[in-house]
């Protein structure tokens, strides 16, 4: 699974994407790639996470996002999260079939090619919030979160915090 970030602003951004990719980490994303302003230290603390928690996925930038995604589409299925699209509840079961996909979500205006370029434009309901929310709530819904082993590891308390360094 790729999850494709598009339009990072380095200014407005920086956690926002941040968060995109760890959503993603977590339900196993193989690959991120973003576009907008190149911000290497975005791809740094996303690096971070995975050298820490575990796990690993490629980072890319990406110039030309329309290209980028017309070229994956050759082997993937685009999936763009948007509050315009169809209720996704109508396509979880078939979203879980699917073996090669590329969920895509904005930042500032997505351009309307993106609508045409996917093959779903699915909205987890059809009002605003965010791209770390929607994301967030659709691979939940599709399967389940990763278990990783790394460096740090939670071990989990009823009350407080207890890390172990591995
Ligand atoms: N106004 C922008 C547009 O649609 O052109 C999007 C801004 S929104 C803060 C950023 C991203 O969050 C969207 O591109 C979309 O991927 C995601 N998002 C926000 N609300 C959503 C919803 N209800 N369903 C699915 N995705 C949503």
């Amino acid at each position: 699974m790729i999850i494709f970030r598009l339009g990072h602003r380095i200014e407005r951004d920086k956690r926002t994407s941040t968060h995109v990719a760890l959503v993603g980490r977590l339900f196993g994303m193989k690959k991120f790639i973003y576009s907008g302003d190149k911000d290497e230290s975005l791809e740094k603390s996303i690096k971070k996470v995975y050298d820490e928690w575990g796990g690993s996925a490629e980072i890319e930038y990406c110039k030309n996002s329309l290209k980028t995604l017309k070229n994956l589409k050759k082997d993937n299925v685009i999936i763009h999260l948007t509050m315009y699209g169809i209720r996704f509840e109508e396509y979880i079961e078939e979203v879980k079939k699917i073996k090669n996909m590329v969920i895509v979500v904005g930042a500032s205006k997505v351009p309307n090619e993106v609508y045409k370029i996917a093959d779903y434009n699915l909205a987890i309901t059809n009002q605003p919030h965010s791209e770390i929310s929607a994301l967030g709530i659709f691979l939940y819904s599709i399967k389940p979160p990763e278990n990783y082993t790394g460096k740090l590891m939670i071990i989990p308390q009823k009350n407080g915090k207890k890390v172990m360094r591995i």
